[in-house]
Order: C-alpha cells, then sequence, then structure tokens
C-alpha cells in the first residue's frame, strides 16, 4: 500500500490536481482538475454513462442545481441534513463529534488502549441524539485533538447546505440551496421522463452532476470535500421487488468498478446496520483507501419515501398507472449513487504503482506506473520520433494527427527514448508509439504495452485498430 502523500504529489506534479485557487493560498475543501484530471473525470463519466443508459430502461437528465425550495423540505433536507458539531472553547475548533470519538478511539487502538476503545465504541454504537455525543465527549475527557483541552460547548446541529438568494433581495423568500445531492432532480421529475420516454416500471432515470455539502471536516484529499459530482440512478419498480432489484444493482454496480480495474481485495460490500427510517435494505461499496476502508458507492432500497413526499409537498400524483394489470401505484426506488470526485481518488490510488526494473545500461531504477485501464486513461497513446531527424518526425506527426481524429494523444520528442516511456509510465499512457529508421522502410511502427513493457511491431494500418481492440477488451 503507497501513501496517500505520493499520490498526492504525483497528482499534482502531473497536472491531475490542483488546489482551488491556489495562488490565494487555496480553498478549503475544494480542488480543481487539471489537463490529465479532466480527462480521466470525463472516461470515469463516459464509463458509466454508458454502462448506465446505453440500454432500454433508462434513461438520462441533467437537472438544474438550483431548485424549487420546497424540494428540500419534502426531501427532508432540511430538517434532518445535519452533523452534530462541537466546538472547543480553547482552540475555537470546530468539529464533527461523531468523527472526534472515531479518532479518539483510532489513537487508543494506536496506543494498544484496546479495552478502552471497545467501551468507546459500544458507547458510540448506542448514540441516540446529540446530548448522547456530548455525554461520552466529557466522560471519556476527550481532548481537542490541536489545543489538548478539554473544555466543549454544547453538541449542536449543522445543516450542511449551502444557502443563497434567488434575484436581487436577500431575504428568506427568496433563499435557494446549492443541491446537496443530485437525486432530487431525479424524482421531481420521474412523471416528465416516465411521460416523454414512453417507459414503464420498471425503468431508471440516470444523471451525473454537481453536489455541494458544506462539510465540517474537509479531509483527506478529494474523498470529503465541499463541491464534488456525483453520479446517481434512481430505478422505479413495484412495491415487493425491491430485494430482487437490490442484489441484481449492487452486483452490477460492484462488477462496474472490477471491470475497470479495481482489485478484487480493495472492494467490499458493507451492509448498513443501521438503516434510515424510509430505507429497508442498504448497503456501500467500500475502497481500501490508503487511510482505510471508505464509502465509495451507496446502493439503497428507498422504498416509496421520496416519491410519496414529493406527491404531498407538490400535490401532484406521482403514480405508475399499469393498464396490463388495471393497477396503480407510487413506486419504490432502487437508487445507486456514485461520487464521481471520491470514485477518481479511488481509481488514482488503484492505478499507483511502482516496481524495480533494470534500464539500458542494467542500472536498476524505480519505475512509477499508474496502471489505469485503457478506457479511464487520461491519454491513450503517446507517438514518438526515435530522433529527431531522418524523416521520422514528420512521419510520426502524420501518424500522430490521425491518431487525434479518436484519441487523447501525445507526442515528445525530447530525451531519451526510455526517459520518454517513463514520463507516460507515470500518467498511465496505456500505449507507445515509436517510429524509427525501419518505420519510414516499411511502414511499421513499434507499440509498447505499458504493464508488459512488451512491443509489437505493427503496420501502421494497423495502429487505430490495435488500439480500439484492446481498450474494448
Ligand atoms: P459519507 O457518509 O461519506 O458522508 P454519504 O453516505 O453521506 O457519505 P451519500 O449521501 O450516500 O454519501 O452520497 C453518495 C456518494 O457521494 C458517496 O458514496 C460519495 O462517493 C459521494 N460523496 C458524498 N459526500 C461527499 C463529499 N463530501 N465529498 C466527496 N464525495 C462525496
Amino acid at each position: 500500500m503507497f501513501k496517500l502523500d505520493t499520490i498526492i504529489s504525483l497528482a499534482k506534479r502531473r497536472g491531475f490536481v490542483f488546489q482551488s485557487s491556489e495562488i490565494y493560498g487555496g480553498l478549503n475543501g475544494c480542488w480543481d482538475f487539471g489537463p490529465l484530471g479532466v480527462e480521466l473525470l470525463k472516461n470515469i463519466k463516459e464509463e458509466w454513462w454508458k454502462a448506465m443508459t446505453y440500454r432500454d430502461d433508462i434513461e438520462g437528465i441533467d437537472a438544474s442545481i438550483l431548485m424549487h425550495p420546497k424540494v428540500w423540505e419534502a426531501s427532508g433536507h432540511i430538517a434532518q441534513f445535519t452533523d452534530p458539531m462541537i466546538d472547543n472553547k480553547t482552540s475555537r475548533l470546530r468539529y464533527r463529534a461523531d468523527n472526534l470519538i472515531e479518532e479518539f478511539i483510532d489513537k487508543l487502538k494506536s496506543k494498544k488502549r484496546t479495552d478502552k476503545a471497545a467501551e468507546l465504541e459500544t458507547r458510540l454504537s448506542q448514540v441516540q441524539d446529540n446530548a448522547d455525543y456530548h455525554k461520552i465527549i466529557i466522560d471519556f475527557e476527550i481532548p481537542c485533538p490541536v489545543s489538548g483541552s478539554t473544555e466543549w460547548t454544547e453538541v449542536r446541529n449543522f445543516n450542511l447546505m449551502f444557502k443563497t438568494f434567488i434575484g436581487p433581495v436577500e431575504d428568506v423568500n427568496n433563499t435557494v440551496f446549492l443541491r446537496p445531492e443530485s437525486a432530487q432532480g431525479i424524482f421531481v421529475n420521474f412523471k416528465n421522463v416516465m411521460e416523454t420516454g414512453r417507459q414503464k416500471v420498471p425503468f431508471g432515470i440516470a444523471q451525473i452532476g454537481k453536489a455541494f455539502r458544506n462539510e465540517i471536516n474537509t479531509k483527506n484529499f478529494l474523498f470529503r470535500v465541499r463541491e464534488f459530482e456525483q453520479m446517481e440512478m434512481q430505478y422505479f419498480i413495484k412495491p415487493g421487488s425491491e430485494m430482487e432489484w437490490f442484489d441484481y444493482w449492487q452486483e452490477r454496480r460492484y462488477n462496474w468498478y472490477l471491470e475497470l480495474g479495481m482489485k478484487k481485495d480493495s472492494l467490499r460490500f458493507k451492509p448498513h446496520e443501521k438503516l434510515a427510517h424510509y430505507a429497508n435494505k442498504a448497503t456501500d461499496i467500500e475502497f481500501l483507501f490508503p487511510f482505510g476502508w471508505g464509502e465509495i458507492e451507496g446502493i439503497h432500497s428507498r422504498t416509496d419515501f421520496d416519491l410519496k413526499r414529493h406527491q404531498e409537498f407538490s400535490g401532484k400524483k406521482l403514480e405508475f398507472v399499469d393498464t396490463v394489470n388495471q393497477d396503480r401505484f407510487v413506486p419504490y426506488v432502487l437508487e445507486t449513487s456514485g461520487g464521481v470526485t471520491r470514485g477518481l481518488m479511488a481509481f488514482l490510488c488503484n492505478a499507483y504503482d511502482e516496481e524495480k526494473v533494470t534500464d539500458d545500461k542494467g542500472n536498476e531504477e524505480t519505475r512509477v506506473v499508474m496502471r489505469f485501464s485503457p478506457k479511464l486513461a487520461p491519454i491513450t497513446a503517446a507517438v514518438f520520433p526515435l530522433v529527431n531527424k531522418d524523416g521520422m518526425p514528420e512521419f510520426a506527426t502524420k501518424l500522430y494527427k490521425d491518431l487525434q481524429k479518436n484519441f487523447k494523444v501525445q507526442y515528445d520528442t525530447s530525451g531519451a527514448i526510455g526517459r520518454r516511456y517513463r514520463r507516460q509510465d507515470e500518467i498511465g499512457t496505456p500505449f507507445c508509439i515509436t517510429v524509427d529508421g525501419q518505420s519510414l522502410e516499411d511502414n511499421t511502427v513499434t507499440i509498447r504495452e505499458r504493464d508488459s513493457m512488451n512491443q509489437v511491431r505493427i503496420s501502421i494500418d494497423a495502429v487505430k485498430s490495435y488500439i480500439f481492440d484492446n481498450i474494448s477488451k
């Protein structure tokens, strides 16, 4: 397992991810994607979009980020989308009460104080309300990690939605929220999509888009941020069929990650023990990050909670009328809710590898290689003229321009060929194509495959189909 710092450093150095507003000292919990990051992000979304919507029963939408404020009353976000927060009176720092306790448990474990850690874990699992959190923090004398002080305020609820105003008047009647999840845009469009898409239950609606949460503690690079993207799908089904669909979707979503190269032992299901009041089954798909297991996607059986609430708050019927069986009902919802941003971080961690290799002169060196699936790699191929003369650059440029019509390709002439391979390995380019003296004689080039480092010589006319075949494998 490699350190998170090593991966973050590569991500910055090679232009995957930059701190937001870096020249002003950065903005906490916000990140910018650079030239390579944006390609990776786009490829992840494209693979998801193809897997989820290139089928008969799922339609895509792109709903607006700002929605009618009643949406968030109906969804329960205004009343309940809160985290328990506590302030330390000495350092004036604010913490999520549950995180503060969890981190203290980890500290106890690392000091081998397992009895006390177990006692604390039991207390945490029994928490009913904010007063319980407060009592634990006081009883166990949990200190502020920065000041060491045990002077705490009460635990209060903090709503995670970002508030703003629509129009020129900043008052309560004009308050809107930046959406904290994309799902509500799907629920409110249920009828529109069913009717215009001529869909019948079971069918789904998929969406990729930004979401905003004013998280109290952002941490671990892209894992917990304040602005991120989600890829969500709500599958509308007949009540009673949810367990069957749950199994179907949990397997499909898990396999999607495997098919894109995630290692089996870095993925697991984590079924929810405590269910939200509207859910009758839920599981997370977790990835093994350098800091431990963390959720990358949730599969939730949400019953008819969402559509019934929107029916109640909007006064509009949100039913499916089954004309074949003379039946009408509010569908149940099976949801798959994944993070693009968090997923990208998981794909970065999954791809990072270092290995010892010997160079042409017999010296041992470390090869850093991002083992992205060719479907996700930001740059699909790189073209190199072996030397920058003798007609090779012209030959290579022609090939490069031709490949550019279909793929994201780089052209590199600088430095020894070995150095050029290493530069591409480090960003995970799966195919490096070299034009050499022989190319000019017989119209062939070599293609070097990133992981095996094997080279094959093929006709220039076969290069495109070679890449297409190897990407779709
Ligand atoms: P967590 O418990 O980690 O806060 P959650 O259970 O609130 O996550 P959901 O509301 O189910 O998450 O959101 C679905 C997905 O959206 C998550 O699996 C995750 O990939 C992503 N996500 C949620 N919050 C964040 C965030 N603050 N930063 C990045 N991604 C996020």
